[in-house]
């Protein structure tokens, strides 16, 4: 993620001991060419070589968001969308996989969007949108289905949100999503599938019919549903999401990754 304009340094100015006078003088020199995240890496990083642990955690529990979310939800849209045009165009950066950025989060994370996605092996949200070790946190599941999920799904995602403060949640459906296909082909059959794959499948069912009959293809137009149908949850999710998505401080918002193009596309609700 490129820089992000909200750089909040100074947590350590008011908490390090003069001790560290040095390792942070060298911090705060190197703070305009940063962003804030590769800033608080940086950070941590530097603070664990020096810092009792007592500072340390009290630089981290500053920066993992308690005082304000870390980017606003369209900055965290946009760092995703830069990164998913660096891998549709074959250019990733592959950013923060070093080990300086996987020690510097091993005490404290601050992930800038949740991302609800299908466990497909072709949807990796991680390689798609071009991001690090402790950017985006995952929740996936067959299907990304939400709703009747149960606590498993949602308290995954409140956890984000409540605990890390996370501005932005994305359900991500995908293109030929095998779920949502299976849903189709079953959803007029009295068959029954086995094993727990029945029951999920009937979470996707609604999706299948309140898409029946629109225009374009069925399968895309389901898969397009059961992105809304999860968005349409969460964004009422109480008594923490829905909240928050009142004030502003969290935005829900769907999307489809196409599996041969790579290209995410944000799904506009109502266009089902
Ligand atoms: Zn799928």
């Amino acid at each position: 993620m490129e820089a992000q304009g909200q750089q909040r340094p100074p947590a350590i100015a008011r908490s390090y001991p003069e001790s560290l006078a040095k390792t942070g003088d060298l911090i705060m020199k190197s703070l305009s060419s940063f962003s804030r995240r590769e800033f608080v890496t940086l950070a941590a990083a530097a603070l664990s070589l020096a810092a009792p642990k007592g500072v340390l955690a009290l630089v981290q529990k500053e920066e993992s968001g308690k005082t304000g979310p870390p980017v606003s939800p369209d900055d965290a849209w946009r760092n995703l969308l830069n990164g998913n045009g660096r891998f549709v165009k074959g250019t990733p950066s592959s950013p923060r996989r070093s080990p300086e950025d996987f020690r510097g989060l091993a005490e404290a994370q601050y992930p800038e969007a949740v991302i609800v996605s299908c466990a497909d092996s072709r949807v990796a949200p991680e390689i798609l949108f071009d991001v690090g070790i402790g950017d985006i946190f995952v929740v996936r599941v067959a299907g990304n289905v939400v709703g009747g999920a149960g606590a498993v799904v949602k308290g995954s995602i409140e956890y984000a949100i409540a605990e890390l403060n996370v501005p932005l949640i994305v359900v991500l459906g995908h293109s030929a999503c095998g779920a949502v296909k299976a849903a189709k082909q079953h959803i007029d059959a009295k068959d029954s599938l086995p094993g727990a794959i029945n029951g999920l499948v009937e979470l996707i069912k609604p999706a299948v019919a309140q898409s029946k009959g629109a225009p374009g293809d069925a399968l895309e137009n389901a898969i397009r549903e059961n992105v809304e149908i999860g968005v349409e949850r969460l964004k009422r999710l109480e008594p923490i999401l829905a909240p928050r998505v009142k004030e502003r401080k969290l935005k829900v918002m769907g999307a489809v990754y196409d599996l041969r193009t790579g290209i995410v596309t944000p799904v506009e609700p109502g266009k089902s």
